[in-house]
């Protein structure tokens, strides 16, 4: 099999159209996803350093890659539109401070665009009531809503991450809708524009929640390396911890081999 013949095509899959690629070696979905969390000097493994996301940037630069936005793939999927060469989505969990203070120019300095998937009851009205809290591994400090609005006003996508980012499996079916139906509505409030993708708190997912997330209005949703899989509802995508840029390609390229084959 030669990874020079792979062509993108379209196939029928719950209810709706999914992208694959013909011929090719695609076990978790046409297009790499990537998640980061924070974008610090943090000591916990979800801790990027500023340098070494950029060196990360830099690298899929290099490898051809073409970041584009979770609703942009689904959105070109849909519209049976060709995407570029080399497509990867970039995204980043729970709407921390730094995703505007250190994520957002590193990505600006490389002409790319994110996904950022916010928690919404943890953006906070202005900086002196921002929301800070000590999570099992590090303390953590939330977006403000003019951080939030500038992320989209510089072409970020913004998608949900749940009010308060709940373990979803724990949540009784009403208790789930109200997570994903609320969180859409408080940042579209917020924002002034659709959200219409979505990320599992936990990267955790049970077969009663992609229903759900369907039924809330959204488009897309992503869950991790344990539950993620090819459906437009629960897709897999592959956690950069801290890795050096090196590293995060060779898991990429280990992970979607047909992506990075010449
Ligand atoms: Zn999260």
């Amino acid at each position: 099999m030669s990874f020079h013949v792979c062509t993108f095509r379209l196939l029928p899959a719950w209810g709706a159209l999914v992208l694959a690629l013909a011929g090719c070696n695609a076990p978790h979905g046409s297009v790499p996803i990537l998640a980061w969390h924070s974008i610090g000097a943090g000591d916990d493994k979800f801790s990027v350093t500023s340098a070494t996301f950029s060196a990360q940037l830099d690298a899929l630069a290099q490898a051809g890659f073409t970041p584009l936005t979770l609703r942009d793939v689904v959105s070109a999927q849909d519209a049976h539109a060709t995407l570029p060469a080399r497509p990867v989505v970039l995204t980043f969990d729970d709407g921390l401070e730094d995703a505007y203070t250190t994520a957002l120019p590193a990505l600006q300095a490389h002409k790319m665009r994110g996904t950022f998937f916010i928690v919404s009851k943890f953006v906070a009205a202005d900086a002196a009531h921002r929301t800070v809290a000590h999570d099992k591994v590090a303390l953590r400090r939330y977006l403000t809503v003019d951080e939030l609005r500038a992320l989209a006003a510089a072409g970020m996508e913004i998608g949900s991450h749940t009010q308060r980012h709940p373990r979803m499996p724990d949540l009784d079916a009403e208790s789930a809708r109200q997570e994903l139906s609320g969180s859409k509505a408080d940042l579209e409030a917020l924002i002034g524009a659709p959200v219409t993708t979505f990320a599992y708190p936990f990267n955790s997912v049970r077969p009663f929640l992609p229903p759900l997330v369907a039924a809330a209005g959204y488009r897309a949703a992503v869950a991790g390396m344990v539950h993620g899989n090819d459906s437009r509802m629960q897709l897999f995508r592959m956690t950069v911890e801290k890795v050096d840029a090196p590293g995060m390609m060779k898991q990429l390229c280990t992970t979607w081999p047909a992506s990075c084959a010449q």
